[in-house]
């Protein structure tokens, strides 16, 4: 059977772009067609500076969501990345197999490095190795599949390309994985700012929509967002970000494509009337989830204490034989 890794970071509230981007698939497709394990990974969020006991919220906060997205922890597996130590045991010898060289080349580290010193921050050095606990991660459980945006694919090549590398040297342990973006929405951009993508960790909330924002604050972030010079609504990335991003979104929601929908609003306000409303319906069920959820913190205790262990015990076999492989 297909296997499947995928996570979060909970480095601020869960937003449309992940939902749109990753949970939703993971949730409606993933979780019924593969042996699938999803999870908050935490220790990532210490990359950036970070305060201890808000990791701790919005871990729980995360994995909250995620079950009220609708994974299912009667079919895949949703645990806390640092309640399951093979992770940091394989980063190590990952960081082994990887070079200082190809980790200054991810994207990722370079813009949020830059952003950390701009501040005049020091860069912690997890945020350059990055990239190796996330290859750990996915070849810890020995994942065929990786559902992720855009902004991950680098990172999951990465992972594929220390798989090969580790094997080749030290004969086969890991399976190599694949990323596998949604068709749809795998990069849903800031409604305030369409050049960037829609972070939970970027810092203004105008133009990012929170998964747990109220109905009306939905409405008003995407009533406001920016669009483009002309009047047309076509869908064109480059010369319309802004309408392209609505476009997108609405069609992610509606589950068609964002190009079948060029033309058919009359103008900018339209579009963004008919996104709000879509969105706003798509949140409410899973709204209303999460509320009955947060009044049952210990079911959500219990499903995540049941989720280390299998991870624990799918991962300790394939973290072991690459120990052994190694030489220790
Ligand atoms: P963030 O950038 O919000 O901190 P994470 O690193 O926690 O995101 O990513 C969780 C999942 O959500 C990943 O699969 C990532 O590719 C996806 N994702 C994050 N932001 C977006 C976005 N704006 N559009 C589409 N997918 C996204």
């Amino acid at each position: 059977m297909t296997r499947i890794f995928s996570g979060v970071k909970p480095t601020g509230h869960l937003t449309l772009g992940n939902y749109l981007g990753a949970v939703r698939q993971w949730a409606e497709v993933d979780q019924h067609r593969a042996d699938a394990l999803f999870s908050v990974v935490d220790l990532h969020a210490l990359t950036v500076d970070h305060d201890p006991g808000r990791v701790r919220r919005l871990s729980k906060q995360a994995a909250t969501l995620l079950l009220a997205s609708g994974l299912d922890p009667e079919a895949c597996t949703v645990f806390v990345q640092s309640h399951v130590d093979e992770h940091a045991r394989l980063s190590y010898l990952l960081e082994c197999v990887a070079t200082d060289g190809e980790m200054r080349r991810m994207i990722q580290y370079k813009e949020k490095s830059a952003r950390e010193r701009e501040r005049g921050g020091s860069v912690r050095l997890s945020l350059l190795t990055y990239p190796v606990l996330m290859a750990a991660d996915i070849l810890a459980y020995g994942a065929d599949e990786v559902p992720v945006g855009d902004d991950q694919t680098q990172h999951v090549e990465l992972s594929r390309d220390l798989a090969v590398r580790f094997n080749q040297r030290y004969g086969h342990t890991f399976v190599v994985p694949r990323a596998t973006p949604p068709a749809v929405a795998a990069r849903v951009m800031d409604l305030q700012d369409p050049a960037s993508k829609m972070g939970k960790s970027h810092d203004s909330g105008a133009g990012i929509v929170y998964l747990l924002d109220e109905p009306d604050v939905v409405r008003k972030k995407i009533l406001r967002a920016v669009t483009d010079s002309g009047t047309e609504v076509e869908y064109d990335r480059e010369a319309k970000p802004g309408v392209s991003n609505l476009l997108e979104i609405l069609a992610a929601c509606e589950g068609g494509n964002p190009e079948g929908l060029s033309g058919v609003y009359e103008s900018y306000g339209a579009l963004k009337r008919a996104t709000a409303e879509a969105v706003v319906e798509l949140l409410a069920p899973l709204q209303k989830r999460h509320k009955e959820l947060v009044a049952d913190p210990a079911y959500v205790e219990e499903v995540l204490r049941r989720g280390a262990e299998r991870a624990r015990e799918m991962a300790k076999p394939t973290v072991d034989a690459a120990y052994r492989a190694i030489g220790l």
